[in-house]
């Protein structure tokens, strides 16, 4: 098995207010340096436009780190509605110091429960997503946010079953051809309490498919709370499961803003 990379490029912070108050930037980086993680992204949530001052102030920490841990500034973009846009531009990256962006689909778009239609609706974000130049990693494909679904009283989404294996292989040769990175994120899916094993070993499968199409993907704890840092061990493991080399395992262009003399 090849030696995979220890990165994780998907970490929230409290400043953005998502994540709980344990993930304040010099414990982000205390904590993966305990846990053996040799580079990290900060990519909190960029939903809309009001939130890029939170995000200077990130960067600001992250400036201020004294670390040899590579650290990225990063941003996780969603859609500001069905087959909407990302709050992000070249001007918005370049201005803010953006060094990557992460992005993908956070709802069902859905009005009434339709598991087909759900799927559909889905995967054609997916390779939207995909296709925008701005969006360097997809984030985790068929996560979907359980309380809404329990609000509404309807079935959870708790089997890849229902996703069919053209789609996998279509959003594989997309991404591949695209330079897309796929995310194998832990706290969202690998290492979700709201999944079932089954899902778990499914959604293993997925990515095995997702593999064989020839993407690159990208190694993902997507924590907000300090302790699930250490979720991304799953990521590393599941990745030389998946016998993807470290020229498949991707990784930011250019140097970190913090560290990465080690
Ligand atoms: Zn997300
Ligand atoms: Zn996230």
């Amino acid at each position: 098995m090849s030696e995979i990379p220890r990165c994780d490029y998907h970490i929230h912070t409290a400043h953005v207010g998502c994540a709980n108050e344990t993930m304040q930037v010099p414990d982000i980086v205390a904590e993966c340096e305990r846990l053996g993680v040799e580079s990290l992204g900060i990519t909190d949530h960029l939903n809309t436009l009001d939130q890029l001052d939170l995000h200077r102030r990130i960067r600001e920490d992250i400036e201020a780190l004294d670390t040899d841990l590579a650290v990225y500034f990063g941003a996780e973009l969603n859609f500001d509605g069905p087959d909407g846009d990302f709050a992000f531009s070249e001007e918005i990256k370049e201005e803010y110091g953006f060094q990557f962006a992460i992005g993908g689909i956070h709802s069902p778009y859905l009005d009434e429960h339709d598991l087909e239609k759900m799927v559909e609706i889905q995967h054609r974000h997916h390779l939207k997503t995909c296709r925008d130049p701005l969006v360097d990693v997809l984030v985790h494909p068929y996560w979907f946010h359980k309380g809404k679904f329990d609000e509404r009283g309807w079935p959870w989404f708790d089997s890849m079953e229902a996703v069919p294996e053209a789609f996998a292989r279509e959003l594989g040769q997309v991404a591949r051809e695209t330079g897309t990175a796929i995310e194998i994120n832990t706290a969202a899916n690998l290492e979700s309490a709201r999944y079932s094993d089954r899902y778990k070993e499914e959604y293993v499968a997925y990515l095995a498919i997702l593999a064989e199409e020839g993407p690159c993907f990208a190694t993902a704890s997507d924590a907000h709370d300090i302790e699930k840092l250490g979720t991304i061990g799953t990521a590393w493991k599941v990745a030389a499961q998946l016998g993807l080399t470290a020229e498949r395992i991707w990784r930011p262009q250019g140097a970190p803003l913090a560290g990465g003399h080690a």
